[in-house]
């Protein structure tokens, strides 16, 4: 019988977390069946407790449960724990084990696409401080050790990440004003807001013209491929990287902690991009 795999969340019915994982199963011939689990806020308790039950193998924690989940754990790595929030539990020998693979997988997605960029260990900007920002924010203040401002529209939630950020590199809060007037200190610029996202398609979350050449505009967003904030950036001439990176790599992170193989990333991006994201 194939192992058990699976996302938890809801809404997950446009997740393609079952494309990714079902392709690169097949393409290793590595026996498993990932499978879309939606559970509601409120079932999250007897969710897990059947997911030990049946036996599955590894699964992937999405909105709204990546906080909950915690407690409900017998294990948490250390970085999951600093972040607050996992994203893929492995199950081995009746324990839990929780990880949070979105935050290297951003950065695992910089360094291949403009690595020039990492060894400069340029000042960043984090637009936001959401769950998938405190990922992001958290896993570059700890491996680059280079300033990481955060911008949000509610201050308290930008101050306590860029506290956070501040017990591993310098770290300041700021509101969208501020962060436009003092764009020209950034290398690069990250937007992990949901602005981008249907009804706010069409704007960009912050002004860019007072970025300096060469600056790197990077969106969490892949579906639009290029959002407003992204289509401003490259109009302005500069470099930019949408979300889908971030996304096959969090999912082939995921993948190695279940089955010990750490797959193919470029083909799988494409392979999205043609079966999905065409449009
Ligand atoms: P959260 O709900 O935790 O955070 C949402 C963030 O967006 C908050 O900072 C919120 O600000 C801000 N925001 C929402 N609406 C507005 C608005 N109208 N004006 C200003 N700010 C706004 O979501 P997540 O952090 O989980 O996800 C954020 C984005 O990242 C989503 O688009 C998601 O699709 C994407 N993502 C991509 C991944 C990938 O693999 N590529 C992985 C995970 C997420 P406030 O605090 O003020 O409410």
């Amino acid at each position: 019988m194939e192992d058990k795999y699976g996302l938890i969340g809801a809404p997950i019915a446009h997740s393609l977390s079952p494309a990714m994982h079902n392709f690169w199963f097949e393409e290793y011939g590595i026996s498993g069946d990932y499978r879309l689990y939606p559970v509601e806020k409120c079932d999250l308790v007897q969710a897990v407790s059947r997911i030990k039950e049946a036996r599955v193998k590894g699964f992937n924690v999405t909105f709204p449960h990546k906080t909950a989940i915690l407690s409900l754990l017998d294990e948490v790595d250390e970085a999951a724990e600093v972040i607050g929030a996992v994203n893929t539990v492995v199950q081995t020998g009746g324990r839990l084990i929780g990880y949070n693979t979105d935050g290297i997988g951003f950065l695992k997605g910089l360094q291949r696409n403009f690595p020039s960029f990492i060894n400069k260990r340029p000042s960043i900007l984090v637009i936001g401080a959401g769950g998938a920002a405190r990922s992001v924010a958290l896993t570059l203040a700890r491996a680059m050790g280079a300033r990481v401002d955060i911008c949000n529209r509610t201050c308290s939630k930008a101050v306590a990440l860029s506290a956070a950020c501040g017990a591993y590199s310098d770290s300041d809060a700021l509101k969208f004003d501020q962060a436009e007037r003092q764009l020209d200190r950034y290398q690069v610029v990250i937007n992990t807001t949901s602005i981008g996202l249907n009804p706010d398609a069409d704007h960009s979350v912050i002004h860019l013209n007072r970025a300096l050449p060469g600056t790197l505009f990077a969106d969490l967003i892949y579906s639009p491929r290029r959002t407003a904030f992204l289509r401003e950036a490259e109009r302005l001439g500069h470099p930019v990287m949408n979300g889908l990176s971030m996304l096959v790599y969090q999912g082939a992170l995921a993948f190695q902690k279940w089955t010990g193989v750490f797959p193919e990333t470029v083909k799988m991006e494409n392979h999205l991009i043609k079966m999905y994201l065409m449009s």
